[in-house]
């Protein structure tokens, strides 16, 4: 199984994730949005077991605003990590700190609350997909 390295803005903390992502995509909610102060968060889900940190775990802080997102980051240079969702059982990992993975959207998630729309042909979930707990509605572009 291959395995990636990720770590945060400044390399202080450094963590792995094996085998293959439970999905990738695009979310494009208001909490991923004022969280990563960007329009829009390129996410990919692990099982939480494929994640580990390799190095810096001292420096790992976390917020939980709700119960379904324990968000991770590093107290040297604030860089976010990742942000665990436990009721999903799987850990997204930002596209962004692990450059080496591959990354291949697969569909664009909670899209009726987008800022910047993406004509990319991939398809945008209203809210969540219907084996996560959402709607599973599609929207137009
Ligand atoms: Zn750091
Ligand atoms: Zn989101």
């Amino acid at each position: 199984m291959a395995t990636y390295k990720g770590r945060c803005f400044c390399g202080a903390v450094e963590f792995n994730v094996t085998g293959d992502p439970v999905a990738m995509g695009y979310c494009h909610c208001e909490s991923c949005r004022s969280w990563s102060a960007a329009p829009v968060n390129a996410f990919t889900l692990w099982k939480p077991d494929a994640v580990k940190i390799t190095r810096g775990a001292e420096l790992v802080g976390g917020f939980n605003k709700t119960p379904k997102s324990s968000r991770k980051w590093c107290k040297t240079c604030g860089g976010h990590i990742f942000t665990e969702h436990p009721l999903w059982g799987v850990t997204d990992v930002y596209a962004a700190s692990i450059p080496e993975l591959p990354y291949r959207a697969g569909l664009h998630v909670n899209y009726q609350e987008t800022k910047l729309r993406i004509k990319d042909g991939l398809p945008k979930m209203k809210d969540m997909p219907a084996e996560m707990g959402g709607s599973g509605v599609t929207l137009e572009e």
